[in-house]
């Protein structure tokens, strides 16, 4: 696979063969998988499937391409940035992207067994902007985060890889990974913060199918 242009911390630009290219034909790669895929409802906040540390990949092969094809339908349908396998009721970890990052530039991907990098303390800028989720639909919330993110874990066939993101893509790489460890974005919130974001939920019809809790 291509290497991308990536800066270093002077601003010069220079090949970092260390990251994956999840910029080039972007557009392309998603749209084959989410023809490929099936779109499926998305389980919503108080779902067992979404409270617990999902199960580590082990098997890299058909099955699990076809996973990803339905997320990436799933995501499309449900409009968003990123999927967790959790989020259509599969216990499995791996999440799938198709997200901006602060200079505008798209990247798709999918990411089995994600473990985010600890961030040095000089890395570590936190930008408050709002975060949503399409598992608690309807609502938004201010949450700090690292605008700057690595997530290292294994593509699709099994191989090592290591993704970087900046701005929105750093938010929802950190997002994701959250999720298949068992963490909602409103776990982060404060108690009152929290109730605010399930009573947005509760006042709105979500915009795509989710699975009904019990
Ligand atoms: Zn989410």
């Amino acid at each position: 696979m291509a290497q991308q242009p990536v800066f270093d911390q002077d601003g010069d630009q220079r090949v970092d063969e260390e990251f994956i290219d999840d910029v080039t034909d972007a557009e392309e790669r998603e749209t084959a998988h989410r023809e490929r895929g099936t779109s499926r409802p998305i389980t919503v906040v108080g779902n067992p499937v979404l409270h617990k540390e999902c199960k580590d990949v082990t098997a890299f092969d058909d099955e699990l391409g076809r996973l990803i094809d339905d997320m990436f339908a799933s995501q499309r349908t449900a409009e968003g940035v990123g999927l967790a396998a959790n989020q259509i009721g599969v216990d499995l970890k791996v999440f799938v992207y198709d997200c901006l990052d602060d200079e505008g530039v798209r990247h798709v991907g999918a990411v089995c067994n994600p473990v985010l990098d600890e961030l040095p303390a000089e890395r570590r800028i936190l930008d408050d902007s709002n975060e949503g989720c399409l598992s608690v639909p309807g609502a938004y919330a201010e949450l700090p985060r690292p605008d700057y993110a690595v997530v290292r874990g294994q593509d699709a066939k099994g191989e090592t890889v290591a993704i970087r993101g900046t701005g929105y893509f750093a938010r929802c790489l950190q997002h994701e990974t959250d999720h298949l460890y068992g963490y909602l974005y409103i776990d982060r919130l404060s108690k009152r913060e929290r109730k605010d974001a399930l009573k947005q939920m509760a006042e709105r019809e979500p915009r795509y199918p989710v699975v009904a809790n019990d």
